[in-house]
């Protein structure tokens, strides 16, 4: 054996071995801890499930139940007081840099206790990987001095960082304060770049926390989740069962009947909805009332475009004001703006039976109907015509 290891690898061979290591954790994260654990988004094959966990004590000392209890503590409480890593309440540098403590500090028994059902609690769990939370890592800082020799430290050190700077920083801090919106959740949630390659697809983070069941992060043509694609893999081989993926919502032309397929056809289709509430209804609106106002209003009307349909409780103070002016201004925008308002009541209001949604649908297309606002009628016509298309 040399100074350089069993396997004696070039400087090349080295890095790439890193990253595909890093990899293997970062698979291991998102399909086995976030959405097969925390989520029940996929079913795995109790030997896959256990190669996964297995690798995540030998290589983050992550412990199964905690992790699993304070990210669904985090879904739970998201941009509140309770949430375990906000950075919209605890500042970006801190979840950024310090992403790590902040679970250490987060796993309270109570906390364990009531978001930790359903993790492993087997006899390895309980004899070696929660008692022993570190060997794992000390047992692959020997096998990397093994097998790479002096490389090994450098590569532990990187294998160290990558989970608390990659998915506990990035992802909860990035993910949570800069990047695109596709949907309008009830909190701070960002896709952070559509390429979902690095960070497992979790780079789509405002996509889940849309839909956090979906074992599939990914819901644009452009954007890319990896960790799905691994799950296909998996799932060839019989290793893997995604649960969850939503129908598809299409549009049937002339159905008029408001039901309870056309309630989730909607909510699984949001995005798209919103999206043409937007284009087809508000901006119309918007650019014809501009031209009949003052010409210092008109600036306004321009950046209401986007205000009228952002969640409420995202807009900051100055944008608030702006908000506040053109619907205290305008009768018909401010109109608009309920409107889109009550529409999304449908998917963010749980408390409401299903039953409940179909006639709150129904009123909306029908008060929509009887506006006045061509705009508006034709597109309670266009959601009406909404049914669902099995998931492929
Ligand atoms: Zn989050
Ligand atoms: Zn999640």
């Amino acid at each position: 054996m040399s100074f350089y290891g069993l396997l004696d690898l070039s400087v090349w061979q080295l890095i790439l071995t890193t990253l595909v290591l890093t990899h293997v954790t970062i698979v291991s994260v998102t399909i086995y801890l976030h959405r097969h654990s925390a989520h029940n988004a996929v079913e795995l094959h109790p030997a896959l499930a256990h190669f996964f966990r297995f690798w995540i004590w030998l290589t983050t000392s992550i412990n199964t139940k905690e992790w699993t209890a304070i990210h669904r503590k985090h879904h739970a409480t998201t941009e509140t007081e309770d949430d375990p890593h906000s950075p919209v309440v605890k500042g970006i540098r801190k979840v950024l840099w310090e992403g790590a403590e902040l679970y250490e500090e987060a796993a309270t028994p109570e906390t364990l206790e009531r978001f930790g059902k359903r993790t492993p609690e087997d006899w390895v769990e309980r004899k070696v990987y929660t008692p022993h939370k570190h060997l794992g890592i000390a047992i692959l800082a020997v096998v990397n001095l093994l097998l790479f020799g002096v490389h090994g430290i450098w590569i532990w050190a990187v294998q160290m960082m990558w989970i608390p700077l990659l998915a506990a920083g990035v992802i909860n801090g990035i993910g949570h304060f800069w990047g695109y919106r596709n949907f309008e959740c009830a909190d701070n949630a960002r896709n952070i770049v559509p390429l979902g390659l690095l960070i497992g697809g979790e780079e789509l983070h405002n996509n889940h926390h849309s839909f956090p069941h979906s074992p599939k992060l990914s819901r644009r043509w452009y954007e890319f989740d990896i960790g799905w694609f691994w799950i296909r893999v998996f799932q060839f081989f019989g290793l893997a069962r995604p649960k969850g993926v939503r129908a598809i919502g299409l549009r049937i032309p002339g159905k008029r009947e408001v039901d309870l397929e056309t309630v989730q056809a909607i909510a699984n289709n949001r995005m798209q909805i919103m999206r043409a509430y937007r284009k087809d209804v508000l901006e119309p609106v918007l650019r014809e009332q501009k031209n009949r106002v003052a010409r210092e209003l008109r600036p306004l009307y321009r950046r209401a475009r986007k205000l009228i349909v952002r969640e409420e409780t995202i807009i900051r103070p100055k944008e608030r004001r702006s908000l506040d002016q053109i619907l205290e201004e305008n009768e018909l925008v401010r109109h608009l703006h309920d409107k889109a308002q009550e529409l999304q009541q449908l998917w963010q209001r749980t408390s409401l039976r299903p039953q409940e949604k179909v006639q709150a649908l129904l009123e909306w297309c029908r008060q929509a109907e009887a506006s006045g606002i061509k705009y508006l009628e034709e597109f309670a016509a266009d959601l009406r015509s909404y049914a669902l298309r099995p998931a492929s």
